[in-house]
Formats: C-alpha cells, sequence, structure tokens
C-alpha cells in the first residue's frame, strides 16, 4: 500500500489541527473523501445536470444514463447481476427503516418477531423495535458475551415466528466481525430471511452477496469515501417485490386517480421524489476509487494497522481495549483507567488527533460491557504507521495530563 501516494488524493489529510498536522482516526464515523470523487461530483453538477427520469432534453437523458451507470457500478460493486436489485437511499439508517417499515412491519403482529443482536447500531435496532411495537409484535435481541455473539441462543430464537434476523458485519463499538456465513446459513435452515449491515464492513474489502447469500444488505456511502447523504438497500428480487413503499411522491407511481394509485416497478416505486443523483453518482466513483486501489490490498492494510494499534493501545498502562476475542478489523475502542473518553478525546484533539467518544450510537451493547462511553479509533487504508507512532506517544501525554 502506497499510503504516501494514496494521501495525495484527500486533500484534507493535509490539513493542520491545533498547529499539528491532523491525524484522522474517525473513519468508523465517515471517511474522507478523495480528490476524484469530488470531481465527479462537481464534472456532473458543471456538464451533465439535470433531473433524472424526467425529461426528453439531452441534459436529461445524459443525467439518467450517469445515475443508472451509477447504479451499474453498485451492483457490481456488491456481486449483483441485476442494477434493479440496487435502490438508493440516504444512507444505512434510511435503508434498514424502509426495510422495517416496508417489510417487517406489515409481517409483524401477535406472535411474530424480529430478532437483531445486542451488537447492533441504533439504526439497526430501532427501526426493527418501533415497527414490532406498532404491530404489537416481539423485538426479539441476542445477547452478546464480551464480543461474542450467543449463537445458541440465536439457533432457539430463529423460529417458523420470525420474519427477519438483522445483522451488523461488524460492530463499530468493537470492530467484531460476526460469523456471517454461520448466521446466514442457521437463518436459512429455517427459511427466514437476513438482512445484513453492512455500514461498518463496505470501506474495508467490501460485501459480497452473492456469497453471503443475504436476503438484504444496507451501507452508507459516507463510511466508504462517498458523499454523505447516499446509501444503498440491495435486496434479492424477490423480497424487493414484497417491500411495500412507505414514502409517496413523484418518480414511484404509474397511474394516479382520485381513488387510488398504482406503483411502478421495483426500484423505481421505493425511490420517491427527486433522489440524490449527484451524490449517487460519486458514491459510483468512490467505489471505481476503492476498486483500483484494490480491494484486497485496502482490507489487508487495514488489517495491519488495526492490529499494530491494538497491540500499542494493549500495552499502556491502565488501558483496557475492549473485546478481541473475535477477529476484529478497523475499530479499537479502549478505556482508560480513572480518566473519561471525552476529557482524553478533547486533550488528543490538541494533538490534532480526532478520535470519538461516546455511547457510539450503540447504548445496548455499551451498557453490556458495563460502559456508559468509550474511546474509539478507527483507522482506514490511507492512515500510516508513523501516525500510530504518533496517537501512541500522544495517548501516553494525555493520559498523564488528566490523572
Ligand atoms: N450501522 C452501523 C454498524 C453503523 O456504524 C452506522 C453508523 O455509524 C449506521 C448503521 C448508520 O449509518 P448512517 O448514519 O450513515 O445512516
Amino acid at each position: 500500500m502506497n499510503t504516501e501516494e494514496i494521501r495525495k488524493d484527500f486533500p484534507i489529510l493535509s490539513e493542520t489541527v491545533n498547529h499539528r498536522p491532523l491525524i484522522y482516526l474517525d473513519n468508523g464515523a465517515t471517511t474522507q473523501m478523495p480528490r476524484q470523487v469530488m470531481e465527479c461530483w462537481t464534472s456532473h453538477y458543471c456538464h451533465q445536470n439535470a433531473n433524472v427520469h424526467r425529461g426528453i432534453h439531452y441534459l436529461s437523458e445524459q443525467s439518467t444514463l450517469a445515475h443508472e451507470a451509477a447504479r451499474q457500478t453498485t451492483a457490481e460493486f456488491i456481486g449483483c447481476d441485476d442494477s434493479r436489485q440496487i435502490i438508493f437511499t440516504s444512507g444505512a439508517t434510511d435503508s434498514l427503516n424502509l426495510l422495517a417499515s416496508g417489510y417487517a412491519f406489515p409481517r409483524l403482529g401477535p406472535g411474530k418477531k424480529v430478532v437483531v443482536t445486542e451488537f447492533e447500531h441504533h439504526s439497526n435496532y430501532v427501526p426493527w423495535q418501533q415497527a414490532a411495537k406498532r404491530a404489537g409484535g416481539t423485538f426479539t435481541v441476542i445477547p452478546v458475551e464480551g464480543d461474542v455473539l450467543d449463537l445458541e441462543r440465536l439457533k432457539k430464537e430463529l423460529d417458523e415466528q420470525t420474519v427477519i434476523l438483522s445483522v451488523t458485519a461488524i460492530s463499530n463499538v468493537t470492530g467484531t466481525i460476526l460469523p456471517l456465513q454461520q448466521i446466514i446459513s442457521m437463518a436459512h435452515a429455517k427459511g427466514i430471511p437476513v438482512c445484513v449491515d453492512a455500514a461498518q464492513a463496505m470501506r474495508h474489502g467490501g460485501m459480497n452477496v452473492k456469497e453471503l447469500d443475504c436476503e438484504f444488505l444496507a451501507f452508507s456511502g459516507h463510511k466508504m469515501l462517498g458523499p454523505s447523504g447516499t446509501g444503498v438497500l440491495y435486496g434479492k428480487k424477490e423480497y424487493l417485490k414484497e417491500i411495500q413503499p412507505v414514502r409517496f411522491g413523484g418518480g414511484m407511481v404509474d397511474i394516479v386517480d382520485l381513488k387510488d394509485t398504482t406503483f411502478g416497478e421495483v426500484p423505481y416505486c421505493l425511490e420517491a421524489g427527486t433522489p440524490n443523483y449527484a451524490g449517487d453518482i460519486a458514491l459510483a466513483e468512490a467505489m471505481q476509487y476503492m476498486n483500483k486501489i484494490g480491494l484486497e490490498e485496502i482490507a489487508a492494510w487495514e488489517k495491519e494497522l488495526t492490529d499494530e494499534l491494538e497491540e500499542t493501545l494493549r500495552g499502556m498502562e491502565g488501558v483496557t481495549v475492549i473485546g478481541g476475542k473475535q477477529p476484529k478489523n478497523s475499530v479499537v475502542s479502549v478505556s482508560v483507567d480513572g480518566v473519561h473518553p471525552y476529557d482524553l478525546a478533547s486533550v488528543l484533539d490538541k494533538f490534532g488527533i480526532a478520535a470519538r467518544s461516546g455511547n457510539h450510537c450503540a447504548q445496548p451493547v455499551l451498557r453490556k460491557l458495563g460502559y456508559e462511553s468509550l474511546l474509539r479509533f478507527s483507522p482506514a487504508f490511507y492512515n500510516t504507521r508513523e501516525e500510530i507512532h504518533i496517537l501512541a506517544q500522544a495517548m501516553e501525554k494525555s493520559v498523564a495530563m488528566l490523572r
């Protein structure tokens, strides 16, 4: 991985923060954007901008073609044959809400249940919980011990009453990589569809829906070098057809009259209103950028950095690294004896280091682990070993200052 060359593509990485070179280790929250993606977005507005699927004029056709090409690139990126299986959304949260309201809610009712795990980000927890609550169904959460999911319990809970299982690919708190193949096989053995929340997984190595064989996959563009306000819901054809539209308006209808409305085909019936077409086009450019670098190379370098970061932090007195029994990638959370994560993140900021403190939008798992707040570092492929060494020194100094 030639990080020196790669970093030249990311203007923000040359910024200084508090008179120090920026060390950006908050990629779990959002990744930075390469120049190529920004230029793609600008170029669309400079040369092709028009609403999509709305007009017969030249620009509208160009814009529509570019948007549909982005859908195709997205499909190929996740190993899916048909671009009509790609629904553009505003992010993983939007994708998961669409599924919870449009697929799970109509199937839920007394006796029926949705199953998630205790690892989940609020975005893959609350939509299902609320759908079950509104429908009078059951919301079942599979417990986690340390960073290990209780697979025996999962097996027991998956039954003919289960409408869907939704599970994260990688925990945004512990970085734990869940055994997805095993989990999906367990659900399929009972005929239960599975949604994978790939928000944390896409930026290192992507996901292949054919290999995974999941029914649905949700992710955000801004966590994989794309713009904010972009996202995707993938689904198997026979399952996408089963989603009831929950947002109505232009672009998603067939015939509208006084009595009722008929809807267009998937994916358009699930994309009401003007889409974020320039954002989606830029997201596809981000995928192409990652393809050029090489998905395997990205995953391997991020793993190396994560291992080094984890080892460094484990070696520090009074620092507890959260989890670690299971394989992890690109997220390392810590608790430091006698120091609040918020204070530590504030002092690290003075060293130009961006780290995240708080509950990481995952209160259930934090509560289970016995914490209210943690400090999280999440490296990406444009981070360097040198930055990890600077972080280690800054941690020593900051902790000494705060104790
Ligand atoms: N799922 C996971 C595992 C996440 O880490 C996040 C964001 O941190 C989300 C879902 C929600 O993503 P977004 O806020 O982009 O919709």
